[in-house]
């Protein structure tokens, strides 16, 4: 599997190349665009064209992982007469980004998915878990070769990356804030993400979703400290094999 980050900021837009929460994931013939963030769709379209993309997977309805979906439908319907696209989501995000479009007509082939659902995109099986986080709201874990990507989106510290069994290949956690001040409990500090990560046994940690303003160095330094060892900063264009 090949790990692309699109987008990263937490929450909204950074100011400089700060798009917000978009990975693509490769693995076999699957090219799945994981999060659909404002900012996210610009920069996927310098990794791939989007007429390869097999399927889109969208956590929950903030706009910081979803707005983007417009744009490819924009795209899909009148720039390269794509339909069909399947898109997975928990229930409402269809009916809430559709307010952006007017109609989706025959642009994607929505799936509405639960905590605890399985699912298999083409050559990658995925697996969802329900959140600690206001809108309905799953993270993710893909599968494709006996590796394992774990994706918390976004979660306050209830939810433990341990629901998918211990040992993912990379944990892709978001670290919102730094623990000496989290302004809202729906998210993570980097200290909590590596907590998880540690006790979930995960092989690398990612860290992601940090506030615009948070010191990313600080943050590394707060993680690592909690997971014990070196960890990773996503950065938008940052491609990693899993
Ligand atoms: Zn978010
Ligand atoms: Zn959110």
């Amino acid at each position: 599997m090949e790990l692309t980050v699109l987008g990263c900021s937490g929450s909204y837009g950074a100011p400089v190349g700060g798009a917000c929460s978009g990975y693509l994931v490769r693995a076999g013939t699957s090219a799945i665009w994981m999060d659909c963030g404002n900012g996210s769709f610009t920069n996927l379209q310098q990794h791939i064209n989007p007429a390869e993309l097999t399927a889109v997977v969208i956590t929950h309805a903030h706009p910081d992982h979803c707005v983007d979906l417009y744009g490819l439908h924009v795209c899909a319907k009148y720039g390269l007469d794509m339909s069909e696209l399947p898109v997975y989501a928990p229930e409402g995000v269809e009916k809430q980004l559709e307010t952006l479009v007017g109609s989706w007509t025959d642009t994607f082939d929505w799936h509405a998915v639960a905590d605890g659902d399985s699912v298999q995109i083409d050559d990658v099986a995925a697996r969802f878990s329900r959140t600690d986080h206001p809108p309905p709201t799953l993270a993710v874990e893909l599968a494709h070769d006996g590796k394992r990507l774990v994706y918390t989106s976004d979660t306050g510290p209830g939810w433990s990356p341990e629901v998918f069994g211990s040992g993912a290949d990379l944990l892709l956690s978001e670290a919102t804030y730094q623990h000496d001040d989290i302004r809202a409990p729906i998210h993570l500090s980097a200290r909590q993400a590596g907590e998880y990560a540690r006790a979930a046994q995960a092989r690398r940690l990612m860290l992601t979703h940090l506030w615009p303003t948070v010191d990313p160095v600080a943050s590394v330094e707060e993680g690592n400290e909690a997971f014990g060892r070196a960890i990773v900063l996503a950065a938008p264009h940052l491609v990693t094999h899993i």
